[in-house]
Protein backbone atom coordinates (compact mmCIF):
# COMPACT_ATOMS: atom_id res chain seq x y z
CA UNK A 1 0.00 0.00 0.00
CA UNK A 2 3.19 2.58 0.66
CA UNK A 3 3.32 2.57 -3.33
CA UNK A 4 0.25 4.10 -3.35
CA UNK A 5 1.53 7.34 -1.45
CA UNK A 6 2.08 10.29 -4.00
CA UNK A 7 6.31 10.52 -5.23
CA UNK A 8 6.91 13.57 -2.95
CA UNK A 9 5.66 11.11 0.25
CA UNK A 10 7.26 8.14 -1.03
CA UNK A 11 10.89 9.73 -1.01
CA UNK A 12 10.14 10.75 2.52
CA UNK A 13 10.59 9.08 5.68
CA UNK A 14 8.50 9.69 8.63
CA UNK A 15 9.42 12.08 12.18
CA UNK A 16 12.15 10.29 13.55
CA UNK A 17 11.02 10.78 17.67
CA UNK A 18 14.79 10.03 18.76
CA UNK A 19 13.94 8.29 22.53
CA UNK A 20 10.82 6.61 23.63
CA UNK A 21 11.08 9.58 25.98
CA UNK A 22 8.22 9.07 28.53
CA UNK A 23 9.33 5.45 29.08
CA UNK A 24 12.83 7.33 29.90
CA UNK A 25 11.02 9.57 32.37
CA UNK A 26 9.40 6.38 34.50
CA UNK A 27 13.26 5.14 33.92
CA UNK A 28 15.38 7.94 35.17
CA UNK A 29 12.54 9.91 36.88
CA UNK A 30 13.73 13.62 38.26
CA UNK A 31 17.69 12.68 37.27
CA UNK A 32 16.76 12.59 33.47
CA UNK A 33 18.61 15.51 32.30
CA UNK A 34 16.13 16.30 28.41
CA UNK A 35 18.37 18.46 26.43
CA UNK A 36 17.57 16.94 22.85
CA UNK A 37 14.49 19.47 22.16
CA UNK A 38 15.96 23.00 23.03
CA UNK A 39 13.19 23.58 25.83
CA UNK A 40 13.48 26.24 28.18
CA UNK A 41 14.24 24.52 31.13
CA UNK A 42 12.69 27.36 33.11
CA UNK A 43 9.33 26.37 32.19
CA UNK A 44 6.43 28.82 31.45
CA UNK A 45 5.37 32.01 32.84
CA UNK A 46 2.90 30.68 35.62
CA UNK A 47 1.00 33.29 34.43
CA UNK A 48 0.33 30.81 31.52
CA UNK A 49 -0.50 27.57 33.84
CA UNK A 50 -2.84 30.22 35.57
CA UNK A 51 -4.98 31.30 31.68
CA UNK A 52 -5.08 27.26 31.14
CA UNK A 53 -6.67 27.02 34.49
CA UNK A 54 -9.22 29.69 33.76
CA UNK A 55 -10.04 28.38 30.23
CA UNK A 56 -10.36 25.13 31.47
CA UNK A 57 -13.86 24.81 31.77
CA UNK A 58 -14.66 25.76 28.51
CA UNK A 59 -12.66 22.75 26.32
CA UNK A 60 -16.21 21.86 25.23
CA UNK A 61 -16.58 25.22 23.32
CA UNK A 62 -14.61 25.02 20.22
CA UNK A 63 -11.48 27.64 19.69
CA UNK A 64 -11.98 31.51 18.56
CA UNK A 65 -10.80 30.32 14.63
CA UNK A 66 -9.60 33.49 14.25
CA UNK A 67 -7.23 33.05 17.72
CA UNK A 68 -8.72 37.43 17.46
CA UNK A 69 -7.11 38.30 20.96
CA UNK A 70 -3.82 36.51 20.60
CA UNK A 71 -3.52 37.91 17.18
CA UNK A 72 -4.11 41.49 18.86
CA UNK A 73 -2.11 41.14 21.18
CA UNK A 74 0.86 40.12 19.01
CA UNK A 75 -0.02 42.79 16.96
CA UNK A 76 0.46 45.39 19.96
CA UNK A 77 4.07 43.62 20.89
CA UNK A 78 5.08 43.75 17.33
CA UNK A 79 3.57 46.75 16.30
CA UNK A 80 2.03 45.12 13.40
CA UNK A 81 -1.54 45.26 11.99
CA UNK A 82 -3.58 42.33 13.48
CA UNK A 83 -4.45 41.07 9.66
CA UNK A 84 -0.74 40.73 9.25
CA UNK A 85 -0.76 37.76 11.48
CA UNK A 86 -1.50 34.04 11.20
CA UNK A 87 -1.07 31.55 13.70
CA UNK A 88 -0.13 28.06 13.96
CA UNK A 89 0.25 24.78 15.70
CA UNK A 90 3.30 25.56 16.37
CA UNK A 91 5.76 27.13 13.16
CA UNK A 92 6.51 24.07 12.19
CA UNK A 93 2.37 23.96 10.40
CA UNK A 94 3.11 27.37 9.09
CA UNK A 95 6.47 26.33 7.34
CA UNK A 96 4.50 23.55 5.83
CA UNK A 97 1.14 25.74 4.83
CA UNK A 98 3.30 28.23 3.37
CA UNK A 99 4.89 25.37 0.96
CA UNK A 100 1.56 24.32 0.30
CA UNK A 101 0.02 27.67 -0.04
CA UNK A 102 3.06 29.07 -2.87
CA UNK A 103 5.24 26.26 -4.38
CA UNK A 104 3.98 23.13 -6.38
CA UNK A 105 6.02 20.73 -8.71
CA UNK A 106 5.91 23.63 -11.36
CA UNK A 107 8.90 25.70 -9.20
CA UNK A 108 12.04 25.26 -7.02
CA UNK A 109 12.35 26.09 -3.09
CA UNK A 110 15.84 27.02 -1.75
CA UNK A 111 17.06 26.27 1.80
CA UNK A 112 20.59 25.79 3.06
CA UNK A 113 22.51 22.99 3.91
CA UNK A 114 22.28 22.40 7.45
CA UNK A 115 19.18 24.53 7.87
CA UNK A 116 16.38 23.72 9.50
CA UNK A 117 15.02 19.86 8.75
CA UNK A 118 11.36 20.96 8.09
CA UNK A 119 12.53 23.08 5.52
CA UNK A 120 13.22 20.09 3.21
CA UNK A 121 10.09 18.14 4.30
CA UNK A 122 8.18 21.47 3.50
CA UNK A 123 9.10 21.37 0.68
CA UNK A 124 8.59 17.66 -0.59
CA UNK A 125 5.12 18.04 0.57
CA UNK A 126 4.71 20.83 -2.06
CA UNK A 127 6.20 18.57 -4.54
CA UNK A 128 8.50 21.42 -5.31
CA UNK A 129 12.15 20.90 -6.09
CA UNK A 130 14.30 20.97 -3.62
CA UNK A 131 17.51 23.69 -3.94
CA UNK A 132 19.88 22.55 -1.03
CA UNK A 133 22.99 25.43 -1.05
CA UNK A 134 25.82 24.29 0.60
CA UNK A 135 26.66 25.88 3.70
CA UNK A 136 29.60 27.60 4.89
CA UNK A 137 32.86 25.35 5.90
CA UNK A 138 33.09 23.58 8.65
CA UNK A 139 36.47 25.59 9.87
CA UNK A 140 35.07 29.00 8.67
CA UNK A 141 36.47 31.72 11.02
CA UNK A 142 33.31 32.93 12.16
CA UNK A 143 30.10 30.91 11.48
CA UNK A 144 31.74 27.35 10.56
CA UNK A 145 27.78 25.45 9.14
CA UNK A 146 26.39 28.76 8.87
CA UNK A 147 24.33 29.83 5.95
CA UNK A 148 26.25 31.19 2.90
CA UNK A 149 24.12 34.31 1.81
CA UNK A 150 25.83 34.70 -1.34
CA UNK A 151 25.37 31.32 -2.53
CA UNK A 152 21.81 31.29 -1.57
CA UNK A 153 20.67 34.63 -3.47
CA UNK A 154 22.97 32.75 -6.50
CA UNK A 155 21.53 29.54 -6.14
CA UNK A 156 17.48 31.95 -6.64
CA UNK A 157 16.45 30.88 -10.36
CA UNK A 158 13.54 32.28 -11.88
CA UNK A 159 11.07 29.16 -10.75
CA UNK A 160 12.36 29.56 -7.18
CA UNK A 161 9.30 30.72 -5.02
CA UNK A 162 10.52 30.29 -1.57
CA UNK A 163 13.73 30.94 -0.22
CA UNK A 164 13.93 29.45 3.55
CA UNK A 165 16.22 30.33 6.34
CA UNK A 166 16.28 30.07 9.66
CA UNK A 167 17.95 32.98 12.19
CA UNK A 168 19.35 31.85 14.14
CA UNK A 169 19.71 28.60 12.58
CA UNK A 170 18.53 25.21 14.34
CA UNK A 171 20.92 22.67 14.21
CA UNK A 172 24.19 24.80 13.78
CA UNK A 173 23.34 27.95 16.30
CA UNK A 174 24.27 30.35 13.73
CA UNK A 175 23.14 33.47 12.54
CA UNK A 176 23.51 36.27 9.95
CA UNK A 177 23.43 39.55 10.71
CA UNK A 178 20.51 42.21 9.76
CA UNK A 179 22.88 44.10 7.60
CA UNK A 180 23.45 40.70 6.01
CA UNK A 181 19.80 39.59 5.62
CA UNK A 182 18.95 43.17 4.25
CA UNK A 183 21.13 42.58 1.75
CA UNK A 184 19.89 39.31 0.95
CA UNK A 185 16.60 40.49 0.55
CA UNK A 186 17.50 43.09 -1.92
CA UNK A 187 18.78 40.73 -3.69
CA UNK A 188 15.84 38.55 -4.07
CA UNK A 189 13.38 38.98 -7.04
CA UNK A 190 9.69 40.32 -5.57
CA UNK A 191 8.41 37.06 -6.61
CA UNK A 192 10.44 34.69 -4.70
CA UNK A 193 8.89 34.45 -1.19
CA UNK A 194 11.79 34.77 2.09
CA UNK A 195 10.75 33.07 4.72
CA UNK A 196 12.86 34.22 7.28
CA UNK A 197 12.26 31.46 10.23
CA UNK A 198 13.25 33.40 14.08
CA UNK A 199 12.49 30.40 16.22
CA UNK A 200 15.24 31.29 18.72
CA UNK A 201 14.80 35.72 18.36
CA UNK A 202 13.83 36.00 21.94
CA UNK A 203 17.19 34.32 22.52
CA UNK A 204 19.09 37.03 20.39
CA UNK A 205 21.88 39.17 22.22
CA UNK A 206 24.32 40.03 19.17
CA UNK A 207 23.55 43.79 18.62
CA UNK A 208 24.21 43.17 14.97
CA UNK A 209 21.47 40.83 14.62
CA UNK A 210 17.53 42.19 15.99
CA UNK A 211 14.76 40.99 14.02
CA UNK A 212 13.59 40.75 10.38
CA UNK A 213 10.55 42.27 11.09
CA UNK A 214 11.83 45.44 10.85
CA UNK A 215 12.36 44.85 7.26
CA UNK A 216 8.38 44.13 6.72
CA UNK A 217 7.32 47.81 5.36
CA UNK A 218 9.81 47.52 2.77
CA UNK A 219 9.90 43.81 1.35
CA UNK A 220 5.66 42.55 0.61
CA UNK A 221 7.70 39.09 -0.17
CA UNK A 222 8.75 38.40 3.73
CA UNK A 223 7.54 36.11 5.82
CA UNK A 224 8.79 35.89 9.70
CA UNK A 225 7.65 33.16 11.60
CA UNK A 226 7.75 32.42 15.43
CA UNK A 227 6.86 30.71 18.20
CA UNK A 228 5.86 30.02 22.12
CA UNK A 229 7.72 26.47 22.21
CA UNK A 230 11.41 27.76 22.68
CA UNK A 231 11.55 30.68 25.10
CA UNK A 232 7.94 31.01 26.17
CA UNK A 233 8.33 27.30 27.09
CA UNK A 234 4.85 26.16 25.72
CA UNK A 235 5.76 23.46 23.61
CA UNK A 236 3.75 21.04 24.45
CA UNK A 237 1.00 23.28 23.77
CA UNK A 238 2.10 24.16 19.81
CA UNK A 239 1.44 27.81 18.81
CA UNK A 240 3.29 29.93 16.39
CA UNK A 241 2.87 32.61 14.22
CA UNK A 242 3.94 33.95 10.88
CA UNK A 243 4.08 37.71 10.46
CA UNK A 244 4.13 39.15 6.22
CA UNK A 245 2.15 41.72 4.44
CA UNK A 246 -1.51 40.68 4.64
CA UNK A 247 -2.00 39.73 0.85
CA UNK A 248 0.75 36.33 1.84
CA UNK A 249 -1.53 35.96 5.18
CA UNK A 250 -4.69 36.10 3.44
CA UNK A 251 -3.25 33.15 1.53
CA UNK A 252 -1.76 31.62 4.17
CA UNK A 253 -5.80 31.66 5.79
CA UNK A 254 -7.00 29.78 2.70
CA UNK A 255 -5.39 26.64 3.34
CA UNK A 256 -5.34 26.97 7.43
CA UNK A 257 -7.59 24.58 9.39
CA UNK A 258 -9.83 26.57 11.18
CA UNK A 259 -9.28 25.69 14.66
CA UNK A 260 -6.07 24.69 14.07
CA UNK A 261 -4.63 26.42 17.47
CA UNK A 262 -6.71 24.82 20.23
CA UNK A 263 -8.07 27.13 22.90
CA UNK A 264 -5.86 26.44 25.85
CA UNK A 265 -2.70 27.37 24.07
CA UNK A 266 -4.27 30.78 22.81
CA UNK A 267 -4.77 31.54 26.61
CA UNK A 268 -1.35 29.94 27.57
CA UNK A 269 0.25 32.09 24.75
CA UNK A 270 -1.65 35.25 25.19
CA UNK A 271 -0.41 35.49 28.69
CA UNK A 272 3.07 34.17 28.22
CA UNK A 273 3.50 37.14 25.19
CA UNK A 274 2.48 39.35 28.79
CA UNK A 275 5.03 38.20 31.05
CA UNK A 276 8.03 40.23 29.75
CA UNK A 277 9.67 39.32 33.10
CA UNK A 278 9.81 35.72 32.03
CA UNK A 279 11.18 36.01 28.59
CA UNK A 280 13.95 38.28 29.95
CA UNK A 281 14.89 36.01 32.93
CA UNK A 282 14.97 33.20 30.10
CA UNK A 283 17.21 34.99 28.25
CA UNK A 284 19.47 35.91 31.21
CA UNK A 285 19.33 32.47 32.42
CA UNK A 286 20.27 31.10 28.71
CA UNK A 287 22.75 33.46 28.32
CA UNK A 288 24.88 32.86 31.54
CA UNK A 289 24.30 29.12 31.54
CA UNK A 290 25.44 28.71 27.60
CA UNK A 291 28.66 30.90 28.75
CA UNK A 292 29.39 28.70 31.41
CA UNK A 293 28.89 25.18 29.73
CA UNK A 294 30.53 26.72 27.00
CA UNK A 295 33.27 27.46 28.82
CA UNK A 296 33.50 24.27 30.51
CA UNK A 297 33.34 22.15 27.15
CA UNK A 298 36.55 24.02 25.56
CA UNK A 299 38.14 23.64 28.65
CA UNK A 300 37.58 19.65 27.89
CA UNK A 301 39.06 20.35 24.43
CA UNK A 302 35.66 20.52 22.58
CA UNK A 303 34.76 23.06 19.78
CA UNK A 304 31.62 24.60 20.37
CA UNK A 305 29.95 26.44 17.89
CA UNK A 306 28.69 30.21 18.12
CA UNK A 307 25.22 30.50 18.79
CA UNK A 308 22.55 32.68 19.94
CA UNK A 309 20.51 30.05 20.57
CA UNK A 310 19.18 27.96 23.68
CA UNK A 311 21.74 25.00 22.90
CA UNK A 312 24.74 24.65 21.16
CA UNK A 313 26.90 22.26 19.04
CA UNK A 314 29.68 20.03 20.13
CA UNK A 315 32.16 19.04 17.38
CA UNK A 316 33.37 15.66 18.94
CA UNK A 317 35.70 15.49 16.22
CA UNK A 318 35.11 11.85 15.95
CA UNK A 319 32.01 9.32 15.49
CA UNK A 320 29.57 11.11 18.27
CA UNK A 321 27.31 8.00 17.90
CA UNK A 322 29.44 6.15 21.21
CA UNK A 323 29.26 9.57 23.09
CA UNK A 324 25.56 10.15 22.64
CA UNK A 325 24.97 6.34 23.72
CA UNK A 326 27.06 6.84 26.90
CA UNK A 327 25.27 10.13 27.42
CA UNK A 328 21.84 8.23 27.12
CA UNK A 329 22.94 5.21 29.77
CA UNK A 330 23.57 7.64 32.16
CA UNK A 331 20.17 9.68 31.62
CA UNK A 332 21.23 12.78 29.58
CA UNK A 333 19.32 12.96 26.73
CA UNK A 334 21.66 15.15 23.51
CA UNK A 335 20.64 15.29 19.41
CA UNK A 336 22.38 13.48 17.50
CA UNK A 337 23.91 14.62 13.85
CA UNK A 338 23.81 12.06 11.44
CA UNK A 339 20.95 12.96 9.65
CA UNK A 340 22.04 16.10 9.09
CA UNK A 341 25.13 14.17 7.66
CA UNK A 342 27.32 15.72 11.07
CA UNK A 343 27.89 12.52 12.64
CA UNK A 344 30.70 14.17 14.58
CA UNK A 345 28.87 16.73 16.43
CA UNK A 346 25.84 16.47 18.99
CA UNK A 347 23.44 19.27 20.00
CA UNK A 348 23.14 20.11 23.27
CA UNK A 349 20.74 22.41 24.77
CA UNK A 350 21.27 24.90 27.46
CA UNK A 351 19.72 23.42 30.78
CA UNK A 352 19.87 24.30 34.67
CA UNK A 353 22.98 24.17 36.60
CA UNK A 354 22.12 20.85 37.68
CA UNK A 355 21.15 19.57 33.95
CA UNK A 356 24.42 20.96 32.66
CA UNK A 357 26.63 19.19 35.49
CA UNK A 358 24.91 16.07 34.54
CA UNK A 359 26.01 16.48 31.20
CA UNK A 360 29.38 17.04 32.16
CA UNK A 361 29.82 14.09 34.33
CA UNK A 362 28.70 12.13 31.90
CA UNK A 363 30.48 12.72 29.25
CA UNK A 364 32.95 9.53 28.54
C1 LIG B 1 11.95 24.51 17.35
C2 LIG B 1 11.97 25.18 16.01
C3 LIG B 1 10.79 25.61 15.42
C4 LIG B 1 9.54 25.64 16.21
O1 LIG B 1 8.74 24.64 16.07
P1 LIG B 1 7.27 24.71 16.68
O2 LIG B 1 6.52 23.93 15.65
O3 LIG B 1 6.83 26.13 16.74
O4 LIG B 1 7.35 24.07 18.01
C5 LIG B 1 10.85 26.26 14.20
N1 LIG B 1 12.02 26.49 13.60
C6 LIG B 1 13.17 26.13 14.15
C7 LIG B 1 14.43 26.46 13.48
C8 LIG B 1 13.17 25.44 15.37
O5 LIG B 1 14.32 25.05 15.91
Amino acid sequence: MASLANAATRALRAYDPGHDLPALRKRFGAVLAELGSNENTLGPSPRAVAAIEAALPDIFRYPDPQGGALKAALATHLRVDPAQIALGNGSHELLMLIAQCFADASNSVVFSEFGFAVFPIATAAAGAIPIRVPALPRDHSTMPLGHELDAMAAAIRPDTRIVYLANPNNPTGTWVSDAALEAFLARAPATTLVVVDEAYQEFVDDPALTTALRLLPKYPNLIVTRTFSKAYALAGLRVGYAVSFIENINVIERLRESFNVNSLALAAAEAALGDAQHVARSKSFNLAERAWLTEQLRARGLRVLPSQTNFILVDFARDAAPIEAALFDRGVIARPMGGYGLGEFLRISVGSRAENGRLLEALP
